[in-house]
């Protein structure tokens, strides 16, 4: 017998995410990765322009985080979190409470973004029982908004394609536009007209990322947020996806003045090496469980919350992002997105190019060729091209947008834009 390749083996024994395997192309072995370049195994490289799914911050392999998980997994590989503690949780927890925007004093930990909301939307929900408020059950939540794929995430994310087999299932949740220049006032009136029996509320500051790259202004969601705390609903910051650099300062919520109670980390948080979630909340919410009564504990874990090796991997990324010459790397592709949107994306098939927008370090914008039955095909087309000029992109139907690494490299941001540009020609032709 031949020896099988690795796309056949895998057929035989594996499921893939967001995948319908009757129509998906091999998946392509990749061998290695290296900064912002990822190998396969015929040895061609892609420029990894999305951050294998918006994680990656520092690039593939990073040398200085490897060897930091390398001495950690030779030290203390994982122990129960309760009853124990560790140094790398410990001193996560302290770099991380201390950047944070907002006054937030505890880290509970979990291992992937939906865990770091769960625990965010059980903690505020089970305030109120805490504090006998029971009256207080209902959740507001943004349209389009995406906050993962468990249950409770689901639940509070925009209803549509993803969530539409467990309808049934989802709890009923309040849901709002995302704050413009019209609306202040009817989203004002209608979260006072609900405040009492309103939980808490659910947003991704700035940035919609799943829903399809919505950005929307600082200045109106903090009025938003101000109408939410009168009424004295709890915030909730995921910060999973714009944590880190993403839009371009450490954490989205440190351009919107008031505070969120919880904020939600997963993502970036250790550079994209190590699956790790952690949800921050201020003393307020903390000191609400504390009772002699056993059932105000918060009754919540997983076997591998605050795990060694990810809290490390944690550590690691954290003292390369706060490098000046990584916050440099931001600011420049912060800079460059701009220019390149304002110079050069504009006048580039003007008419096929729609709502182009950046913030940080994503940019983002629509291509149509008019032809809507073909706007399915548009995301998959333009990624087979990609592929084929050695760059990785994998549009949100026909959202197309770029989320790099910063270790990014000028000439391969140049060749990742010179890409975007030809898209208008390349669909004008499907
Ligand atoms: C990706 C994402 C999640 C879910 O994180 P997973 O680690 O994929 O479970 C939650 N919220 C936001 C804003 C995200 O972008």
């Amino acid at each position: 017998m031949p020896p099988s390749s690795l796309s056949d083996r895998d057929r035989q024994v594996i499921w893939h995410p967001y995948t319908q395997h009757q129509q998906a192309d091999p998946p392509v072995p990749v061998v290695r990765g290296e900064a912002a370049l990822l190998f396969d195994d015929a040895g061609n490289s892609y420029i990894d322009a999305i951050s294998s799914w918006w994680v990656n911050i520092h690039g593939h392999a990073h040398p200085y985080i490897a060897e930091k998980i390398h001495v950690q997994a030779r030290q203390l590989e994982h122990v129960i979190f309760t009853g124990f503690t560790h140094e790398p949780a410990v001193q996560l927890a302290e770099r991380l409470l201390a950047i944070l925007p907002g006054d937030f004093e505890k880290i509970f930990y979990s291992d992937n973004g939906s865990t770091a909301v769960e625990v965010a939307l059980k903690m505020a929900i089970q305030y109120w029982k805490n504090k006998d408020q029971p009256g207080r059950n209902k959740i507001l939540a943004f349209r389009h908004a995406y906050h993962g794929d468990t249950f409770g995430a689901m639940s509070v994310s925009g209803r549509g394609l993803f969530t539409e087999a467990f309808q049934d299932y989802l709890f009923d949740v309040l849901f709002i536009d995302t704050p413009d220049e019209n609306n202040a006032a009817e989203l004002k009136s209608f979260v006072n007209s609900h405040g009492n029996e309103i939980a808490c509320f659910i947003y991704e500051p700035l940035l919609q990322a799943a829903g399809g790259m919505r950005m929307y202004q600082a200045a109106g969601l903090d009025g938003l947020l101000k109408t939410v705390r009168e009424n004295h609903i709890l915030c909730i910051a995921d910060e999973v996806l714009t944590g880190f650099g993403r839009t371009g300062t450490l954490f989205a919520s440190e351009s919107v003045p008031t505070k969120a109670d919880i904020l939600c980390m997963s993502k970036g948080i250790t550079g994209g090496t190590m699956a790790l979630g952690a949800t921050a909340c201020t003393r307020e919410i903390f000191d609400a469980f504390l009772s002699d009564d056993r059932r105000r504990t918060f009754f919540h874990g997983h076997s591998y919350t605050a795990n060694p090796i990810a809290c490390a991997a944690g550590l690691a990324s954290l003292d390369l992002l706060q490098k000046k010459t990584c916050i440099e790397q931001i600011q420049a592709i912060t800079k460059k997105n701009k220019n390149f949107l304002n110079d050069r994306l504009l006048h580039a098939g003007a008419e096929m190019v729609l709502n182009p927008r950046t913030v940080g370090t994503i940019l983002a914008f629509e291509l149509t060729n008019g032809q809507h039955d073909y706007i399915s095909r548009i995301g998959g087309f333009i990624r087979q091209k990609a592929m084929q000029e050695g760059i990785y992109l994998r549009p949100l139907g026909n959202t197309i947008y770029i989320m790099p690494p910063y270790c990014i490299t000028e000439e391969q941001l140049e060749k990742v834009y010179r890409f975007l540009l030809s898209l208008p020609a390349l669909i004008g032709n499907l």
